[in-house]
């Protein structure tokens, strides 16, 4: 993919995910691996009315090549791929659903949703709950870096989802994916649910 698309396809997909209402303001960042660096969106920037050639433009370091300055979350971004090496994108959003999750109580630290689809197995798998930090401590990234090797999907206590794929498409697929199953488990909580059993899951995951 040439960058002009890889470009396009970001803008694009900000735009869906913004006039879906999948994150709101400024908030949400999208990055994509290219064979120089990464293209990623840039700080303050709305995902919905994103400028194809004012994307940040960052070399194999994080420098700036070209661009805004990048999102002030990109370290949230580098460690996924520093960790993960078949990784081709990351997302991450301040979806509603999945940001209320993030600040109950009463999910499990370690695996934070129940498998209620099959489609939530496959495509994010067991999601641990990352601690909370303030806003710009680099401790955040060293805690989302203890998870990643073994997870392409984390959430942020009280803030919000990280997710990567081996490219865009699939990691926007599993990311809207976890939103939605956030959203399910808001209407069924406090309903007797029958979920997917250990055996189902392992089928899936096997
Ligand atoms: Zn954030």
């Amino acid at each position: 993919m040439t960058h002009a698309k890889i470009r396009e396809a970001i803008c694009a997909i900000g735009a869906s995910i913004f006039q879906r209402g999948l994150t709101a303001g400024s908030s949400g960042n999208i990055s994509v691996k290219t064979e120089d660096g990464w293209l990623m969106t840039p700080t303050n920037a709305s995902l919905g009315r994103l400028d194809p050639a004012r994307l940040s433009h960052l070399d194999h370091s994080g420098g700036l090549i070209a661009g805004d300055p990048p999102t002030k979350e990109s370290f949230l971004h580098r460690v996924m791929y520093e960790e993960r090496g078949d990784t081709g994108a990351v997302v991450h959003l301040h979806s509603t659903h999945s940001v209320a999750v993030s600040c109950l109580s009463e999910v499990d630290p370690h695996d934070v949703l129940p498998p209620i689809t099959a489609y939530y197995v496959m495509r994010v798998g067991r999601l641990p709950l990352v601690p909370y930090f303030r806003p710009g401590d680099m401790a955040l990234a060293e805690a989302v870096r203890g998870f990643a090797g073994k997870h392409h999907a984390v959430l942020l206590a009280n803030h919000g989802p990280v997710v990567g794929g081996t490219n865009l498409d699939a990691a926007v697929n599993a990311i809207e994916e976890l939103e939605e199953t956030a959203k399910l488990y808001l209407l069924l909580r406090g309903a007797e649910t029958r979920f997917l059993t250990r055996e189902q899951v392992e089928e899936l995951l096997g």
